[in-house]
């Protein structure tokens, strides 16, 4: 069994097609220990959450006739999302212990499915409640949930289990929602792409029908028509990205995968239109989505808040699942700079270092107070970002007629089938730390076919060498380069993708970054922490357009990262008073000469508290 995440080896409209999760081996000092805490610790620790919350117990509790369901908003999709996880961290590496508690919450969650194939643990025991509050009940969302967490282990382990279960369930809601039967849509969309898989698993169209129907019904009202809930207004006349952040974009990843099979140009225009929407006006520099704590929703054009910015630690994760599907419907290397750009930055923040501790909202600035937390009332973040490390390394690769695309850089072996023959590629990089990458290639037998290589988007400067000798074609940033041959064994592809240190600065609209800028280097977004930076506040520190910034690694600090050094100014702040405003004529500052150092912004809030700010003053106009 291949196991892939989203499977588009069928799909009609797709560019690219998967590469399993289990032909890519990540050896890399960036991804490879973080999949690692993932396996054990995460995973373990999240499940005890789950346990602990009676969250698993509920199945239980529904098999054996106990009606006392503990109920919290869409707990059962906690568990599935967390299980999604550990299904496709058993693909990429089987383990013993996790295979049997994968075993064991399997038999746990079908238990509980009722005859005519309902499954949601708090309508198990109230059948005229059912399917009748779609606007708040959460039950087309985590029938969504289930499909791909059932999706993930049969893929993972060839087990129908679960699979056969979440027919059941997908047969049940056809035969009440679809034309001619029931008007309705999720409050939450998520079942959308979800059913969209289930076609790709099974190849029963009614649920590709189904996901199709769902979008076209969003917009009439049918769940009170606000913003909130994306219902204003049908889906293929929205022309700019708003509401519930995640709904936002989980309902995107649906239209694409609808698209991925359709084809239907409408959907692809609006998906486009919302794209462009978002990334160049509602998308903070870190990739992270959602400005307003109110409705964790997206803001205005340009409402990018810092210290008070949302961005849901799921919504990054929606951000990287939807960017996915649009590069698997395009082969445009756009999609992967953001993708790359999110995981990097605004979700990897969702996780701490030691993978025990977990942030909901990730803010850009803070006074020390925000710190991660063990688990949440309501914790859709935690396991979504444990199964977006699970899905890590499936996003490396992807194959297309014309040949084998790499779309991340890490030290990794993959190995890829192509057309009946297999291709072994070794990746020898420090990537993100360092933007030269290797490539080895070695095909099975010689073969005639290309190599697409990201050139990112971030990078100004590029050099690729194909055994030793620079190429014809210049790269261009953004793009994918097409490096095309008799591939034999043994040839060599060499990048080198030039990653200074580069200042960055908003468009002026975004008035609260006006005369600030944030740190880049490569595909990383830096943050200052006062636990860096003494003698100083961070919030007072003024970063000069011509500061000489160097970067370091640091194998020692941070599980190892690259810090960003530099001189500057600082004001200080204690010398104002209590007032919050003065005639500028009593305005006197008086700077001193800092020196400063950065670090990547995921790795923030993992030692003492204290102030943390992106964006930094600087004096745009000389
Ligand atoms: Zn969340």
């Amino acid at each position: 069994m291949k196991c892939t995440i989203v499977d588009t080896s069928s799909s009609p409209y797709a560019k690219l097609k998967p590469v399993p999760l289990s032909a890519v081996k990540l050896k890399d000092v960036f991804w490879a220990p973080r999949i690692k805490t993932l396996r054990e610790v995460t995973l373990l620790v999240e499940y005890e959450h789950l346990e602990k919350t009676g969250r698993i117990e509920n199945f239980r509790r529904v098999a054996r006739g106990d009606k006392n369901i503990e109920w919290r908003i869409a707990d059962d999709s906690d568990v599935y999302k967390w299980f999604e996880a550990l299904a496709y961290t058993l693909a990429y590496e089987y383990d013993e212990k996790l295979g049997e508690i994968a075993d064991s919450v399997a038999k746990d969650i079908v238990s509980a499915q009722d005859k005519d194939g309902y499954l949601f643990t708090y309508y198990a025991f109230n059948k005229e409640a059912r399917w009748r509050d779609l606007t708040r009940m959460h039950e087309l969302y985590c029938a969504g949930h289930f499909f791909q967490a059932a999706i993930a282990y049969y893929r993972a382990t060839g087990s129908r289990l679960m699979l056969d279960a979440a027919v059941r369930l997908a047969d049940h809601i056809a035969s009440i929602f679809g034309p001619g039967k029931r008007e309705g849509v999720p409050g939450h969309p998520e079942i959308e792409m979800a059913l969209v898989e289930l076609y790709r698993t099974t190849g029963s169209k009614k649920y590709l029908d189904l996901a199709k129907f769902f979008i076209d019904e969003r917009g009439k009202g049918l769940v009170g028509g606000s913003v909130y809930l994306i219902d204003h207004k049908p889906f293929r006349e929205l022309d700019e990205i708003v509401g519930h952040a995640v709904r936002s974009l989980y309902l995107n990843c649906g239209a694409t995968d609808v698209y991925l099979e359709t084809g239907e140009t409408s959907l692809f225009e609006t998906l486009l239109r919302l794209w462009y929407n978002m990334v160049e006006k509602r998308m903070y520099v870190t990739g992270g989505v959602g400005s307003r704590h109110e409705g964790e929703a997206f803001g205005e054009d340009y409402e990018l808040p810092d210290t008070r910015a949302y961005c849901e630690t799921c919504a990054a994760v929606a951000n990287i699942m939807w960017n996915w599907r649009m590069l698997m419907a395009t082969a445009e290397a756009k999609y992967t700079d953001i993708l790359e750009l999110a995981l990097y930055n605004a979700a990897l923040a969702g996780i701490s270092l030691d993978g025990r501790y977990f942030f909901y909202v990730n803010p850009l600035a803070d006074r020390g107070k925000h710190r991660r937390e063990e688990w949440f009332g309501c914790a859709c973040c935690p396991p979504n970002i444990a199964r977006l490390l699970a899905t890590v390394p499936g996003y490396f690769y992807s194959t297309s007629d014309k040949g084998v695309w790499v779309h991340l850089y890490a030290e990794n072996t993959a190995n890829i089938e192509l057309e009946n023959t297999s291709i072994t590629i070794n990746q020898y990089t420090k990537y993100p730390w360092e933007g030269e990458v290797e490539l080895e290639v070695e095909p099975s037998k010689e073969k005639e076919f290309s190599i697409f290589v990201r050139i990112p988007g971030w990078c100004s400067e590029a050099e690729v060498f194909l055994n030793g000798k620079p190429l014809e074609t210049k790269p261009v940033p953004g793009t994918y380069l097409e490096v095309h041959k008799t591939w034999r064994r043994g040839d060599r592809l060499k990048l080198y993708l030039d990653m200074p240190v580069v200042l960055v600065a908003s468009h002026p609209w975004v008035l609260n970054h006006a005369c600030r800028v944030a740190i880049k280097r490569g595909p990383i977004v830096y943050c200052f922490e006062q636990v860096d930076n003494r003698g100083f506040d961070v919030w007072d520190l003024i970063v000069p357009r011509d500061a000489k910034l160097e970067a370091f690694y640091t194998p020692e600090l941070l599980g190892g990262v690259v810090v960003v050094k530099g001189r500057g100014y600082a004001t200080d702040s204690s010398e104002w008073g209590n007032e919050l405003y003065k005639g500028i004529s009593e305005v006197k500052y008086s700077l001193k000469e800092v020196e400063f150092t950065a670090i990547p912004y995921y790795a923030w809030a993992n030692r003492e508290p204290g102030p943390m700010i992106v964006w930094v003053k600087c004096p745009l106009i000389s």
